[in-house]
């Protein structure tokens, strides 16, 4: 079996690191792959947003499933492209994939669907942005509508920052035409959960629930990341919580994108609120694998994968995972200094051994010509550690983080910490 991953961080080497567990001698690529998936995987010096390359390279190696990581090629149409010459693929159509490449879309699919989400309104207009702010409760959130690699949603304190970030939005200059529509919305109390699910459009195998920490600093403080480190399972995620997120949320959205001629098939990612009450509330809705949360998430599973991809990439309901009980999973990121606005870059990297129960997926490296590992900026390698209880899983995450050496690495040592305060 020839199989494509298209995409080159921490989610994409994870990705190959389970599909090469599940099948040994598969011919697998990465386009373009990182240092981590070079040891796992053929990489394809191809960008992941090149959809022309791409689409020739599938050609080219006679690929039998591509797998698309990354949202940009999804929400380019990198997926249509491919099932129209005839190639299987996993992950949505461009129109599918608007769910998460429009907060706007997102939002009326939601309305529609009776999906619950925060209050918001939805605006090009900076006038009428600055009315709405003004007869909102405090706090209250701005985001910018379009694609904008986790930058584009800001919590705001007051109405008056508020107003100051939408009009940096929709003025143009902050986020560029990400920014152009934004949505103004109510804040949500609680605890994020995210709950994945692989689905044809129809039914949906749910991937054990995990939970980001977005912040930069411990204890959730700082800016927001693309995310500092993940774990899975996650005690409130309940078997009747998430019955109740299939009944409310999945099933629904699901419903309404096909009745907009946007079947969605692939993973539906929910990002959502747990509120002081137990309710689930949706704050995004992403239309692939979160990262960091696939570090995590698929060392849970013990096989199933591939096949689950294939029948989802050909038109079919996906299948059962096989997932073995009692095993728990943290991942622990390591950014550069300068994260997230000005990641320095460059600083040379030592790996040492790890033990076993410890998984080193490469985000943001790259080998010099001299065969050194170097940072190649911003969040630089996951530190996943797995094992029979959290407290162990998690030991091993933040012993690993912490033995890896490069200049300017940053790292939290309390990811969890929700989770160990329950216990
Ligand atoms: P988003 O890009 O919509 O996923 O937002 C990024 C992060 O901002 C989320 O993971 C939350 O931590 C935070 N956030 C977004 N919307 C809200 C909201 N309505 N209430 C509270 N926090 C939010």
């Amino acid at each position: 079996m020839r199989i494509l991953v298209v995409g080159g961080g921490g989610r994409e080497h994870a990705l190959c690191w389970a599909l090469r567990r599940e099948n040994p001698d598969a011919d697998l690529y990465c386009a373009p792959g990182n240092p981590g998936t070079a040891a796992l995987a053929t990489n394809l010096p191809i960008a992941a947003d090149d959809l022309d390359r791409i689409a020739d390279a599938a050609d080219m190696y006679g690929i039998a499933l591509t797998i698309v990581g990354p949202e940009v090629p999804l929400a380019r149409g990198l997926a249509d492209r491919l099932r129209a010459e005839g190639k299987p693929v996993f992950g949505p159509s461009a129109a599918a994939a608007r769910i998460e490449s429009s907060k706007a879309f997102s939002k009326d699919v939601m309305r529609a669907a009776g999906v619950p989400t925060a209050a918001s309104g939805t605006f090009t207009d900076l006038a009428q942005a600055l009315a709405f702010v003004d007869r909102q409760a405090e706090p209250l959130v701005v985001k910018a509508s379009g694609l904008a690699a986790g930058k584009g949603a800001v919590v705001c304190e007051t109405r008056k920052e508020a107003a100051r970030v939408a009009r940096g939005m929709l003025e143009g200059s902050a986020l560029g035409d990400a920014g152009r529509e934004v949505v103004i919305e109510a804040f949500l109390e609680g605890e994020e959960l995210s709950v994945l699910g692989i689905t044809d459009g129809r039914d949906v195998v749910l991937l054990p629930a995990s939970q980001d920490h977005k912040r930069l600093g411990e204890g959730d403080t700082g800016p927001n990341t693309g995310g500092m480190g993940a774990y899975a399972p996650v005690s409130i995620a309940t078997p009747a919580l998430l019955e109740r997120v299939s009944r409310d949320v999945l099933g629904p959205t699901l419903e309404e994108m096909e009745r907009r001629g946007a079947r969605f098939a692939g993973v539906l990612y929910a990002g959502l609120m747990i509120g002081p009450d137990g309710a689930p509330s949706v704050v995004e809705f992403n239309c692939r694998l979160g990262d960091p949360e696939t570090q995590v998430v698929l060392p849970l599973t013990d096989g199933g994968l591939t096949d689950c991809f294939e029948r989802v990439a050909t038109g079919r309901p996906p299948s059962p995972l096989a997932m073995p009980p009692a095993r728990f999973a943290v991942t622990t990121v390591l950014a550069s200094r300068g994260y997230p606005d000005a990641p320095e870059k460059g600083a040379a990297i030592t790996i040492p051994d790890m033990p076993a129960g410890v998984i080193v997926f490469h985000a943001g490296t790259r080998l010099d010509e001299a065969g050194v590992l170097r940072a190649g900026g911003g969040r630089v390698l996951n530190v996943t550690g797995v094992a029979a209880t959290f407290d162990e899983a998690r030991a091993r995450s933040g012993a690993g983080a912490a033995a890896i050496e490069f200049d300017g690495k940053i790292f939290r040592n309390d990811i969890g910490w929700r989770e160990a305060a329950r216990r």
